[in-house]
């Protein structure tokens, strides 16, 4: 994996049409890093993820990744400029193998030897992958569909990681997997941007959270603090 830029975001500000859904959200993610957003059904953490990927129209609002402005700069070259995204979803492509859809990840860069050698990474990081390559991703479960998108984002070697709802729908021994994959990635030096309605997995995977409420940060602070909160033990860890 390549070592991880920051993120800084300033000012966010996402509308759909009369729809408020991001308001002037501001916050950092140091390189190297993992930074959670929890959050309820509906608080903006989805339209945060897509706007800082170019996916949906930013109002206004600064980004940087490392040194460079990402103002202006589209979904496509967002990759480019080495974010990669794991999609609310998974949005596999079912009708095509396993590695073509690992293959499809490296669309943005040339394909070189280095491909090659990110596939094997890929490979090391989730055997099954490897193990079913030519079968249809269709026929894949829905842990290990989880495990492709994830796999398909790393193939563009990004240096910041943005992932959105990864435990979603999974029972809880594949939360635990998924728990081990994201540990593992953050102990390599990716920069990891988590979204996730799962405050458990979130406090474990990340050393620091914001909690979204109606588009608008609630609240921060590591996620030690956080899981210790009784507000958030209340709402978020159901306790
Ligand atoms: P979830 O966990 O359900 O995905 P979320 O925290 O990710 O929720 P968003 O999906 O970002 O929240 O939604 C924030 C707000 O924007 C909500 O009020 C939602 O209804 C609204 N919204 C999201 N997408 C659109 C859209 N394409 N058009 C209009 N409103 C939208």
């Amino acid at each position: 994996m390549t070592t991880g830029l920051a993120l800084t975001v300033e000012g966010l500000t996402v509308n759909y049409g009369g729809v408020s859904a991001v308001r002037d959200l501001s916050f950092e993610v140091p390189g190297g890093e993992a930074v959670g957003v929890i959050g309820a059904n509906g608080a903006g953490k989805t339209s945060t993820l897509k706007a800082v990927m170019g996916l949906v129209p930013r109002r206004s609002g600064r980004l940087r990744l490392g040194d460079v402005d990402l103002g202006g700069v589209s979904a496509r070259n967002m990759v480019r400029h080495g974010i990669g995204y794991v999609p609310e979803g998974r949005h596999v492509f079912t009708g095509l193998p396993v590695e073509k859809n690992l293959l499809l990840g490296a669309y943005a860069r040339k394909w070189d030897s280095s491909t090659k050698a990110t596939l094997s990474e890929v490979y090391d990081l989730f055997p099954v992958l490897g193990e079913m390559r030519h079968r249809l991703a269709g026929a894949l479960s829905g842990g290990q569909q989880q495990m492709l998108a994830i796999g398909r984002a790393l193939m563009s070697q990004p240096r910041l990681l943005l992932l959105d709802e990864p435990s979603m729908g999974l029972s809880p021994k594949l939360v635990e997997d998924i728990l081990a994959v994201l540990l593992r990635l953050r102990s390599e030096g990716l920069t990891l941007l988590l979204v996730e309605q799962n405050a458990k997995l979130t406090f474990e995977a990340t050393s620091s959270c914001l909690v979204v409420e109606n588009g608008a940060v609630a609240m921060t602070g590591t996620s030690a603090e956080l899981r210790n909160d009784p507000r958030v033990r209340q709402i978020y860890l159901g306790l």
